[in-house]
């Protein structure tokens, strides 16, 4: 069910819990300002989740709110995990769900990294 993306941030959801440690995850990346792991239903043969530590619910929130600090810190670290699975080279796929229309399923903002083959058009037709 997509979130409603005008609720205000829940900490009990799903990457919270998974940022206290309190479920596991197979974390490929973490620094001061993300954490990235492998989602759990992959789409492609790297489909990998990052996401800010701080409490945002959705790329809407992160981008109106965040510091210069989390934002710069949150980008580098998207960038930094895709070279670091060597996806530059072959390319890859940037997707952040936003709310309703978006089919965003989790209320905290991720980024999901796909590669690792081509991907095809950009939404189902
Ligand atoms: P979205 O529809 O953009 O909100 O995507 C949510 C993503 O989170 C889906 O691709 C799920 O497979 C993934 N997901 C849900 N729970 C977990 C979990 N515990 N660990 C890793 N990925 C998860």
């Amino acid at each position: 069910m997509p979130i409603d993306a005008t609720l205000p941030y829940d900490d009990s959801n799903i990457f919270a819990r998974i940022l206290r440690g309190e479920i596991p995850a197979k974390t490929v990346y973490e620094d001061e300002h993300a954490f990235a792991f492998h989602d759990i239903q992959p789409q492609a043969p790297t489909h990998i989740l990052v996401i800010p530590r701080g409490p945002y619910a959705s790329w809407d929130d992160f981008s109106a709110k965040a510091s210069e600090a989390e934002i710069a810190g949150f980008v580098r670290a998207v960038g930094k995990v895709a070279r670091d699975h060597g996806l530059v080279e072959p390319g890859y796929r940037l997707l952040a769900n936003t709310g309703g229309h978006g089919g965003q399923e989790v209320p905290h903002l991720h980024v999901h990294l796909f590669g690792g083959k081509a991907l095809g058009p950009m939404l189902a037709r």
